[in-house]
């Protein structure tokens, strides 16, 4: 089987590593890929992994690429490509892909959908408002004593999510989004939430338009710094499994969630076949979805993959077939941390093309697998390409070990301004 992987991340690098164990793969390429996609080997036959240049949301090259190699199976790893219809003309081409579809895609496209959806079908969410006009929106805030989280409805690279706690900032941020425009046409619409409290961990469930399975609980870390603080980023690190849902609990939560989501879709239309990602809040009155994505989390990937005993290539096919009912997920029972290392100044501005040492002493370190996020091969050696580097990512007997061992893999690692948080998984404990 030829395999087409896109996009150039650690969620596209952790896919590669995983797709390339299967026995069914032939050969391999990325688009774009990166310096450690480059580095994987298939176990079928020893072959490279290919990593071609071409960008995730060039849709039609990655069609021509698809059509003259003659891919079997295309997976696709980022939202954006998702969101632009990617699956629908891999499809319209007959071209087998997976990924959801631009109507399945909505759910992460546009959070007023969403919102919508859920309360269509009974999905447990915050108290919440849509609005396309400022001074109505302004007034649910009021009704919220202002202690509300205001979001642009469109994809607004992660940015579009204002925290408030009264009305005078809930007002400013109604104001930046749908009058300033901040976040541009994606700010057109907002939702208003409640703010919730409690903790937040991260579920994903493989669809296949009538079944969904659902992956253990991890937990990423957004902010920049230790102890939660500094700026948003796109994720410093993960952990699986987490401490604050019993298997009991996580089965409920998925009943609530996933039972409805797939009734809801069947009833609108949308053949949901990809991976679904809910954001959920754990809160004194039980579990709260704050928002759904419609692929694998970054850097939740890493840690679910390295866990994750099942042949990808069959779990996806069957994702895409609509015959996952027949499969079930089987997890190892260790533990796996991922520490994300970024570049010095990320997520403001960084520099780029630092060289990176101890990058093999660190992967010979049993249990561990260092993913690359944003790194380049420039004359011979790797450097950093992009704000967050590498996902160096550990299995251990227990949360503690594995901790230890991804913290001991980064400290083999090397360099010029290289920055991570050291309090990943210790929420856990
Ligand atoms: P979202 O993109 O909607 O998941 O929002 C980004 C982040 O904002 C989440 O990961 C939460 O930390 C926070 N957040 C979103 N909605 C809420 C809410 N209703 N209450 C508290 N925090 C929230």
């Amino acid at each position: 089987m030829k395999i087409l992987v896109i996009g150039s991340g650690g969620r596209e690098h952790a896919l590669v590593w995983k797709l390339a164990q299967s026995p069914h793969v032939t050969q391999m390429w990325c688009a774009p890929g990166n310096a450690g996609i480059a580095q994987e080997r298939l176990a079928k036959n020893g072959a490279a992994v290919e990593c071609v240049n071409i960008g995730a949301e060039d849709l039609a090259k990655l069609l021509e690429f698809a059509q003259e190699k003659k891919a079997d199976f295309t997976v696709v790893g980022p939202d954006n490509p998702l969101a632009l219809g990617i699956v629908n003309l891999f499809q319209n081409y007959g071209l087998k892909i997976w990924g959801v579809n631009r109507k399945a895609a909505q759910f992460e496209a546009s959070k007023v959908f969403s919102q919508k959806f859920m309360e269509k079908y009974g999905i447990p969410t915050a108290a919440a408002g849509t609005f396309s006009d400022v001074v109505a929106a302004k007034k649910f805030c009021a009704t919220l004593g202002g202690k509300c989280v205001v979001k642009a409805d469109g994809l607004a690279l992660g940015k579009g999510v204002l925290i408030c706690m009264n009305q005078a900032e809930a007002e400013k941020a109604v104001d930046e989004i749908m009058v300033s425009k901040a976040f541009g046409v994606a700010g057109a619409n907002v939702v208003v939430q409640e703010f919730l409290e409690g903790v937040e961990v991260s579920l994903h469930a493989l669809c296949d338009g009538t079944t969904a399975k659902i992956f253990p609980t991890s937990q990423d870390h957004k902010r920049a710094l230790d102890g939660d603080l500094g700026l948003n980023t796109g994720g410093m690190g993960t952990y699986s499994p987490t401490p604050f849902l019993t298997e009991a609990q996580l089965a409920e939560t998925a009943r609530a969630v996933l039972e409805p989501f797939m009734r809801g879709c069947v009833a609108e239309g949308i053949d949901y076949r990809g991976l679904l990602y809910p954001g959920v809040m754990l809160t004194q009155n039980g579990p709260k979805i704050l928002e759904f994505n419609a692929r694998f989390g970054d850097p939740e990937t890493q840690v679910y993959l390295t866990r994750l005993e099942n042949d990808l290539v069959e779990l996806l096919d069957a994702s895409a077939s609509g015959t996952l009912a027949k499969h079930e997920l089987k997890w190892k029972p260790e533990a796996s941390v991922c520490v994300i290392m970024a570049s010095g100044g990320y997520p403001g501005n960084y520099p780029k093309g630092k060289v990176i040492t101890g990058l093999e002493a660190a992967d010979k370190l049993p249990g561990t697998k260092v993913f690359h996020a944003g790194t380049a091969l420039k004359d011979g050696q790797i450097v950093t390409n992009g704000g967050r580097v590498l996902g160096v990512t550990a299995l251990g007997k227990d949360l503690k070990k594995a901790q230890a061992a991804a913290y001991a893999a980064v400290e083999c690692i090397r360099f010029e301004g290289a920055h991570f948080r050291r309090d990943i998984a210790a929420k856990a404990f």
